[in-house]
């Protein structure tokens, strides 16, 4: 058997070109366009190229996005105020904080103050509550991704196994209860699993995100399977890797997303999807 290479980079063009039409209309009723603002802290080099690529595809599709880079010795006080301001700024619909912070800055503090309706990335505890039970509300991006890709492929997941190779806050956990709701049965492994391949080659959908470069190889899937690598690794002489070991994975697979181009084009497009529905959601609001 050979895997199906699911096409990111296709799938992000289909979907870009929806959310061209999406702020078009948007802008034809509100005579603005949706904004977006991008918090950067210090001068992380990859959080540099992060940033860079969401503004480059906001401006593809019309959002009107902007970088507030602050200084690597802001103190908690002046990030908390200036995120404030963000938040009271009617012409801003969308708030990301760009990860990694300096260690003097706390990840909760910033979820907490970024308010709900522009929390576009699904960090505030308010969206995360409203992941677990169901309610609408902004998801984390790499996981609403995932969800995009699978439904875009329209992967079958009701009474699915999907094993899901990774339990943070910003992709296994979300994306679990995303499979979930789409009625998989789902089991989550870490790095405390014990019988890791026994568990991932019964998954009918496997997904690796725990940021080792081509861990699963062909002996930990199941025949058949649809395999979504969200890993990012740098590799030694540049360039990168995902968690999944491609060539071993295609002979046994029967989708699977390369990296790079699989599940990263999709990433900053779903954010900026999210983006839009905020700006809807607060003009709806207002009116
Ligand atoms: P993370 O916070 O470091 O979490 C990694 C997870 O993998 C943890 O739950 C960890 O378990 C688990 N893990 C580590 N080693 C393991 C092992 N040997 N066996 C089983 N589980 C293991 O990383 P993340 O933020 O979720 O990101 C995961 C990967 O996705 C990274 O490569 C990251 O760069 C990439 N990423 C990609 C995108 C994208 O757009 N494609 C976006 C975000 C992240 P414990 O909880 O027990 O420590």
């Amino acid at each position: 058997m050979v895997a199906t290479i699911i096409d990111g980079k296709a799938l992000g063009a289909d979907l870009r070109a929806e959310l061209r039409n999406d702020v078009q209309r948007y802008v034809q009723q509100l005579r603005q366009p949706p904004g977006l603002v991008i918090v950067r802290v210090g001068g992380d080099a990859a959080s540099g190229v992060y940033s860079k690529a969401i503004l480059r595809i906001a401006n593809e599709v019309g959002v009107q996005a902007r970088l507030d880079q602050l200084s690597v010795n802001v103190s908690p006080e002046e990030l908390r105020v200036a995120l404030q301001r963000l938040n009271e700024d009617t012409s801003i619909h969308g708030i990301i904080v760009q990860m990694p912070l300096p260690a003097h800055l706390s990840q909760q503090m910033i979820a907490e103050t970024i308010a709900p309706e522009k929390d576009i990335d699904g960090i505030n505890p308010h969206n995360a509550g409203n992941l677990l039970l169901g309610f609408p509300g902004f998801l984390p991006s790499t996981a609403a991704a995932v969800m995009e890709i699978l439904e875009r492929t329209q992967t079958p997941l009701e009474g699915k196994h999907a094993v899901v190779l990774g339990r943070s806050n910003v992709v296994g956990k979300p994306l679990s209860i995303l499979l979930l709701q789409k009625h998989a049965t789902v089991t989550i492994c870490h790095s405390r699993t014990t019988n890791l391949s026994e568990l991932t080659r019964q998954g009918e959908i496997l997904v690796a995100a725990v940021g080792h470069a081509n861990m699963v190889t062909a002996e930990m899937v199941r025949p058949g399977a649809t395999v979504i690598d969200v890993g990012i690794n740098a590799k030694p002489g540049g360039g990168i890797v995902g968690d999944v070991d491609l060539e071993s994975v295609l002979s046994v697979a029967g989708a699977v997303t390369p990296t790079p181009g699989g599940v990263g084009p999709l990433t900053n497009v779903v954010l900026l999807k999210q983006c839009i529905q905020a700006a809807w959601h607060q003009s709806r609001r207002r009116a």
